[in-house]
């Protein structure tokens, strides 16, 4: 049985690894690619298993090798999928997810459209910005330009919405989890015929209102906080990264 290609996109910040992270414990026969980056470690991240960490130098000639199937700069790093992670993936009949950004996802979609992809959002700016803010402070790291830099990074990702099959809202934790569960289990579903364990009415209809087409009314507050959508905007309406929340 040929495996699902599972990519999720987010704003840096938006809780996708957090939602990653728990649908993982949840979930059998999927594997999450381990990307490479020239960004260096975060907080308790290791080598091997948050990212390969590597060098300009190292990178530049994987990517001169045509060892990446898709590969972007964000913030200033490199970052980039090696084809061997799908490599092994399909020679194992596994699912992949891959937790890359928009440019990323737009490659791997232009050669292989059958891939699954999915848009995590945060519910709004401030939610954003708290989020962002929490994890540096968790990390030991103060820096109010790279989080003001991140939320309008933020918006230009989120505009991207439209090219993404499903849509998750990330307010509620739980829920996202759930939702991104069932996204996962009703493609197997119909793609494979993998029938669904439990509460199967459930799981779909889930899944169904995650979908694009679905999804208007959840997105319409969303866009809106993050003014997409307002042609002569082009900064959140922050004036500065205080603490004043
Ligand atoms: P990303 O991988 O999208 O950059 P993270 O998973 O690192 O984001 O999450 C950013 C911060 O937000 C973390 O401190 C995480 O614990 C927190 N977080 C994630 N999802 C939620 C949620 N639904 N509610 C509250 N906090 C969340
Ligand atoms: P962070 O540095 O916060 O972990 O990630 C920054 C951004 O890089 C996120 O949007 C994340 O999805 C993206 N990213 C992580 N790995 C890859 C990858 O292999 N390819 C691409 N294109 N983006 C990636």
């Amino acid at each position: 049985m040929a495996g699902i290609l599972f990519i999720i996109s987010a704003p840096s910040g938006s809780g996708k690894s957090t939602l990653v992270n728990e649908v993982r414990k949840q979930l059998t026969g999927i594997e999450f690619s381990v990307s490479w980056t020239t960004r260096p470690p975060r907080g308790s991240e290791q080598h091997g298993r948050e990212y390969n960490f590597t060098t300009r130098e190292e990178f530049e000639r994987m990517l001169a090798a045509g060892e990446f199937l898709e590969h972007a700069e964000v913030f200033g790093n490199y970052y980039g999928t090696a084809r061997s992670s799908l490599e092994q993936a399909r020679d194992e009949g596994h699912d992949l997810m891959l937790d890359i950004d928009v440019q990323g996802a737009a490659q791997v979609r232009a050669k292989m459209p059958e891939a699954v992809s999915i848009f995590v959002m945060p519910p709004n700016p401030q939610v954003l910005r708290t989020r962002l803010r929490n994890r540096s402070r968790a990390e030991g790291v103060q820096d109010g330009a790279e989080v003001m830099r991140r939320l309008n990074a933020a918006r230009k990702e989120i505009e991207n919405y439209r090219e993404y099959g499903y849509i998750l809202v990330n307010d509620i934790l739980d829920r996202a989890v759930a939702q991104l569960e069932a996204i996962v289990l009703t493609e197997r579903f119909y793609r494979n015929d993998e029938p669904i364990a439990f509460r199967a009415d459930r799981v779909l209809e889930v899944a169904a209102t995650c979908l694009l087409a679905n999804s208007q009314e959840r997105l319409g507050p969303v866009l809106e906080a993050f003014r997409i959508g307002y042609p002569g905007q082009q900064e959140l309406p922050f004036e500065e990264d205080s603490d004043d929340d």
